[in-house]
């Protein structure tokens, strides 16, 4: 076997094995969240689909993604050691890959955190560090869109700005709230009221920052999410969000896990099959772009939402299949080569 071959199985393997580690009722911070916005009447689901999470923690999966997916989701890994080892240098860093787990109601929540630093004003802080590239990402995070994006960011209030993507604030989110309201045994880590999003663009190295922190609202006693990004001036400009409260992510997670119990398959989140009008009226509400929806009519794109069509989970969901767990979950694999 070649030796690309080879290390294509070792990043294979890896996911299986790091699959046997999932426990139903676990949901992670880093790959799960969702929340449903309701904004002028309409709900607006942000983040994984209810179903395609059901169909994940029932095993269902249809597709294995390919090696050159799976060494990108493993590129992160480099800007990682590359920040710890800088931070240390400076004496900032504290700790990194700190493994937390609590649970909410039948459930459980664990992540693991990237890295726990301190600031110049020594201020301890808790950070996440992702990789990208490409237009899409570099306009995402970077510098904002000078006319009206094609792809959807219906957490953003202004369009046009830069902002982090939504799974990675509503992980920063989660890290905070329970640094804030959970986490209680170690003094020197009690504060934490800050979150960076560190950005690094692999084509051109650069890297971009945000602040992320939670506000309590008095109505509802919610934690909901609020960022802002460093500016060329050192300060950092805030970036409008829509409501997104920690709490509400959680409640998503019981109800996806109260389907998994019932064995009853979850409603979609997203639509795998619009219609003309349907796509009309996302237009007119300003929730599908000009230019994919000029596409979809003339039949160069599937009339789908963007989250169906990179589903790996789309054949089933069209079937409405349901998931009827006959065995038992594999075991434990210690050694996988
Ligand atoms: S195809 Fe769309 S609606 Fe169906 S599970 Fe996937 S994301 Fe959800």
């Amino acid at each position: 076997m070649a030796l690309k071959q080879l290390v294509e199985k070792g990043l294979e393997n890896k996911t299986l094995f790091e699959k046997h580690f999932l426990e139903q009722n676990t949901f992670f911070p880093n790959s799960d969240p969702f929340v449903v916005i309701n904004e002028d009447s309409n709900n607006i689901t942000i983040g994984k689909c209810i179903r395609a999470l059901y169909y994940e923690k029932m095993e269902a999966l249809e597709k294995q993604f390919d090696a050159r997916v799976l060494m990108k989701f493993e590129d992160g890994l480099g800007f990682e050691k590359i920040v710890c080892s800088a931070l240390q240098r400076t004496g900032n860093f504290l700790a990194d890959h700190v493994k937390i787990k609590f649970p909410y109601k039948n459930i459980r929540i664990s992540g693991e955190v990237d890295l726990i630093a301190t600031t110049s004003d020594g201020e301890t802080v808790g950070v996440e560090l992702k990789t990208g590239t490409g237009y899409y990402f570099q306009q995402q995070v970077f510098y904002g869109y000078k006319n009206e994006p094609t792809v959807e960011r219906e957490y953003i209030v202004n369009q046009l700005q830069a902002a982090p993507i939504v799974e990675h604030l509503m992980q920063a989110g989660i890290y905070l709230y329970y640094y804030q309201n959970i986490f209680k045994s170690k003094k020197e880590l009690t504060n934490i009221n800050k979150w960076f999003l560190l950005y690094k663009d692999n084509e051109t190295s650069e890297m971009a920052e945000y602040i992320v922190y939670l506000t309590v609202d008095s109505k509802d006693s919610k934690h909901y999410i609020n960022t802002a990004k460093l500016n060329e001036t050192g300060s950092y400009d805030a970036i409008a969000l829509k409501p997104i409260a920690i709490e509400d992510i959680f409640e998503n997670f019981v109800m996806t896990q109260n389907y998994i119990d019932i064995s009853v398959l979850p409603p979609r989140s997203y639509n795998p099959s619009y219609t003309d009008e349907e796509i009309d009226e996302l237009l007119e509400k300003k929730l599908l772009s000009k230019n994919k929806h000029k596409e979809m009519k003339a039949g160069k794109i599937e009339k789908m939402h963007y989250k169906c069509a990179y589903c790996q989970f789309l054949s089933l969901c069209l079937q409405n299949k349901e998931i009827i767990r006959d065995e038992e979950p594999l075991p434990i694999v210690q050694n996988v080569l």
